[in-house]
């Protein structure tokens, strides 16, 4: 009865297609920290390139702008498949479209596989020692690894418009790590080889689908503490009035999620690590000192381990290191 409901709203409205992921700002930061994870025989080639995987690691949500397949590939909305799907559904494509077909899965979102097409892509650019398509790649399959640890991107109460709580989305994966980046612990572990990516992801998409019934309750809860003159603001853009959670409430909603957000994030830093690392060894390993276009220099070196300390030390922000800035 709830999932017939769920998907009616959700044909009503034509939700399906909305939500970022990260937010531009949640990206850039995750994509550098990601390169602190990786091993000693690819961190300096990633690092000489950090400007510009920093800077297309949102590239995934700009393409939705001109290309109407993309958005699907951003999220998966498991729950319209039944409650206990997220983890009974078929992990690999082939099963899960004979269970459900390849219309549908679109329809609902494909990012667990969306990540698999491009996890292939980057090892066979790593094979071929390609270092244009190694960077295109990477950046790409990075954003799609990184969207999966959203937990609004895997419901399809994405915004929390089916309870009452519009704007969610952009409150939890926006304004909450804009505002709050200071204070959140960013260092993960190193990249890991993985043996069965396609599980990864799917663990990945699990462990954020379990978070979404704690972060609908946390708003309703914080929502006690407020009115809805303090609650929202409103804007006005394009003739349309558009409605907001205000700073008071975002800086009382992620006291109440405690470490929720920075664990995500940390968690997807990592695992963009592991993916590029597990891409790198499936490729053959190829000698990416080669690949860079003029040899290493000392101020390089030095820079990346100035960058690296600060990591540990979860004092990137402070010493302004990290090439985003969030205002
Ligand atoms: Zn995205």
């Amino acid at each position: 009865m709830m999932r017939k409901t769920f998907l009616l709203v959700c044909l009503l409205l034509g939700v399906s297609a909305a939500g970022f992921g990260w937010g531009f700002f949640g990206h850039k930061v995750i994509q550098q920290l990601a390169i602190y994870g990786l091993p000693k025989g690819m961190q300096p080639f990633y690092h000489r390139h950090m400007a510009y995987l920093v800077d297309k690691s949102v590239r995934p949500d700009e393409r939705r702008n001109t290309d109407p397949a993309e958005a699907p590939r951003h999220y998966i909305d498991v729950d319209v498949y039944g409650e206990k799907a997220v983890y009974e559904m078929p992990e690999s494509w082939g099963p899960a479209v004979a269970k459900y077909s390849a219309d549908t899965l679109r329809k609902y979102g494909v990012v667990p596989w969306q990540v698999m097409v491009m996890k292939e892509r980057l090892t066979r650019v790593f094979r071929e020692k390609n270092a244009d398509s190694i960077l295109f790649y990477s950046a790409d399959l990075a954003h799609y690894v990184q969207d999966a640890h959203v937990p609004l991107h895997t419901t399809v109460n994405h915004d929390g418009q089916l309870t009452g709580q519009t704007g969610l989305h952009s409150l939890w994966e926006s304004k909450l790590p804009e505002r709050h980046l200071a204070t959140y612990r960013l260092q993960h572990g190193k990249a890991r080889y993985l043996q069965n990516p396609e599980h990864e992801i799917w663990e990945v998409v699990r462990a954020s689908h379990r978070l979404v019934p704690e972060l609908l309750a946390q708003e309703k809860l914080v929502s006690q503490d407020f009115t809805d003159q303090t609650k929202y603001i409103l804007t006005e853009r394009n003739g349309h009035t558009r409605r907001s959670y205000t700073d008071a409430f975002a800086t009382a909603y992620q006291k109440a999620l405690g470490t929720t957000v920075e664990d995500r994030m940390r968690a997807a830093a990592a695992q963009t690590a592991s993916f590029w690392y597990t891409c790198w060894v499936d490729g053959g390993k190829p000698d990416l000192a080669a690949l860079l276009s003029t040899p290493r220099t000392k101020a390089e070196h030095k820079q990346l381990k100035r960058e690296r300390n600060a990591w540990k030390k979860g004092r990137l922000q402070e010493k302004d290191l990290l090439l985003t800035r969030s205002r």
